[in-house]
């Protein structure tokens, strides 16, 4: 038995989660931030809501969605309005659904991993991979909002071979985040795009775990 009905949502029930146009529960919310804050802090990567009405998705929201799609040739895309995952309300449960449609940045097992350990479903509809439900938009997560608390093993370190190897950096700056090859053995550093970042880390590179002050930058002034 849901909470509420689907698409019915009362306004002081939602928070807004992205943009003006992108609003959750406050629980699930806080889900949310979790996953985005883990997902910084363990792969250098900030999942963001797809742009557009990718969260929750009132009645009247629900029907322009399925009139988008049908419109793009694939009515399939969307639920019948009324009984989308999107709408607080999925087959008689609570849920609230969220579209990540850059996971790929990621790639699926770190994609997958993230969001079931910060309380998220993922592959209910096979065809959605970036489709991804709170079942308990009502119920705050264990640890609150404090993504240290999400119980995520610390990263492992191999102390003793480091200054052999090349070190991943990641520091913020107004933009967003700025990404490093760092040589130890030179003091040395190079900004390298998301990209090769990716492919680096994806490669077993040793990084610096999470995103750290520029000030980190600096002990390695040298470029290469
Ligand atoms: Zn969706």
């Amino acid at each position: 038995m849901s909470r509420y009905s689907n698409g019915k949502l009362p306004a002081s029930e939602l928070v807004q989660v992205g943009t003006p146009t992108q609003v959750t529960t406050r629980a699930t919310a806080q889900r949310w931030g979790n996953f985005v804050e883990d997902a910084r802090r363990t792969y250098g990567w900030v999942p963001r809501i797809t742009p557009g009405e990718n969260a929750y998705r009132d009645y009247d929201t629900q029907v322009r969605t399925k009139a988008w799609a049908c419109n793009q040739g694939n009515c399939g895309l969307a639920a019948a309005p009324g009984f989308s995952s999107h709408g607080g309300e999925f087959e008689g449960r609570d849920a609230m659904a969220f579209d990540v449609a850059h996971w790929q940045e990621v790639g699926w097992a770190k994609f997958k991993t993230l969001a079931e350990r910060n309380g998220f479903t993922v592959g209910w509809f096979s065809s959605e991979p970036w489709h991804i439900i709170d079942f308990a938009p009502f119920t705050m997560p264990a640890g609150g909002g404090n993504a240290i608390n999400t119980g995520m093993p610390a990263a492992p370190t191999r102390k003793g071979q480091q200054m052999d190897l090349l070190l991943l950096l990641i520091t913020p700056n107004s933009g967003g985040l700025r990404r490093y090859l760092i040589d130890p053995r030179k003091e040395a550093h190079r900004e390298i795009s998301s990209l090769k970042y990716n492919i680096y880390n994806n490669a077993g590179f040793l990084g610096v775990a999470g995103v750290q002050p520029e000030a980190y930058l600096d002990q390695f002034p040298n470029t290469f």
